[in-house]
């Protein structure tokens, strides 16, 4: 079976060669040049497009950043036709990215309409968790879609939920998402003022992770440099999960919230510090970067 795999960047390219790994014949694509030469160097066979790495493929699987991105590669973009086009009745289109999800349905509908499944199946776990196989896969989609795509998503994550219909999938990671962005933001003050105070980060983190303030951002990724080796924070913030990745995910949520009524106050408070943190300059930087709101550094 052949698999497309569209979008290698921090999450997607670990994702790939997870399947590579497993044995599957993977074509991937990257608009990014060094992304794709990054993933080549690993063994990762790459095509010169879209269309090309789906030619034949059974299963077409993309990690894009966002509901344009998703929208312009499927539907198409004015100018170029959509992906789903050039796709044969029966392929499983497996979208990962973290989108809207009425844009899910909406690339859901235009599959339907040709005779393909569609699931979205957006992942949390972070880079480490892309790397290592360990994502949590969120579906949104009918059953039968996800019995086709759980072998695959077996090689790339351990914990696989169907949330609901096509969208649920999405609806639950901004949910997750809403909340981690304020577990960091809240994590880093609480660590801002301990040192404040002249006591050590890491005695400190160690002491709030197993106590009732431990969270997966005291627990995985600390957002104080030097706190944990392997986390953004000691690596000057490179790589992982972007701030502007973040904003966006809230932005989703806020407009989700908008839209049913619901009250997310904090959700609302967090979305503006990371809008801030983003104007200064922080945008392209791990999202635990958000720590030098309240600390200099
Ligand atoms: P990234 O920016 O590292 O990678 C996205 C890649 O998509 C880039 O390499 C870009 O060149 C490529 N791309 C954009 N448009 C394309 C197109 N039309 N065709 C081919 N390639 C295209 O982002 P990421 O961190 O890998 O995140 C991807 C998605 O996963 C986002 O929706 C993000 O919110 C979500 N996510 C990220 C993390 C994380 O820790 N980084 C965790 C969970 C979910």
């Amino acid at each position: 079976m052949h698999i497309a795999f569209i979008g290698l960047g921090n999450m997607g390219g670990p994702m790939a060669l997870n399947l590579h790994k497993a044995g599957y014949s993977v074509r991937g694509f990257d608009l990014s040049k060094p992304a794709c030469d990054k993933l080549a160097a690993e063994g990762l066979v790459i095509a010169p497009s879209a269309t090309e790495a789906a030619q034949g493929a059974a299963v077409v699987i993309s990690m894009l950043p966002a509901s344009p991105h998703v929208e312009a590669l499927y539907l198409g973009d004015g100018r170029q036709p959509g992906l789903l086009a050039a796709l044969s009745a029966g392929t499983l289109v497996i979208d990962s990215s973290t989108i809207a999800a009425a844009t899910s349905r909406k690339v859901a509908e235009a599959a339907a309409a040709r005779q393909i499944d569609f699931i979205d199946a957006p992942v949390s776990g972070g880079t480490g968790g892309a790397i290592a196989g360990t994502l949590t896969f969120m579906v949104g989609g009918e059953a039968a879609a996800l019995e086709r795509a759980r072998p695959l998503l077996e090689k790339m994550g351990s914990n696989i939920f169907h949330a609901g219909a096509v969208g649920a999938g999405q609806t639950a990671k901004i949910c997750n998402n809403m909340l981690l962005g304020i577990l960091m933001a809240g994590t880093s003050e609480a660590i801002a003022l301990g040192v404040a105070n002249g006591l050590d980060p890491k005695v400190l983190s160690e002491i709030m992770r197993r106590s009732s303030g431990g969270n997966w951002a005291l627990e995985k990724y600390n957002p104080w440099p030097g706190v944990m080796e392997n986390a953004p924070a000691s690596k000057g913030y490179a790589g992982g999960f972007g701030t502007d990745l973040m904003l966006k995910d809230l932005g989703l949520a806020q407009e989700n919230a908008t839209a049913v009524k619901a009250a997310t106050p904090l959700g609302g408070l967090v979305r503006g510090l990371y809008a801030a943190h983003s104007l200064a300059g922080y945008g392209a930087q791990d999202f635990s970067s958000i720590v030098k709101l309240v600390h200099k550094g």
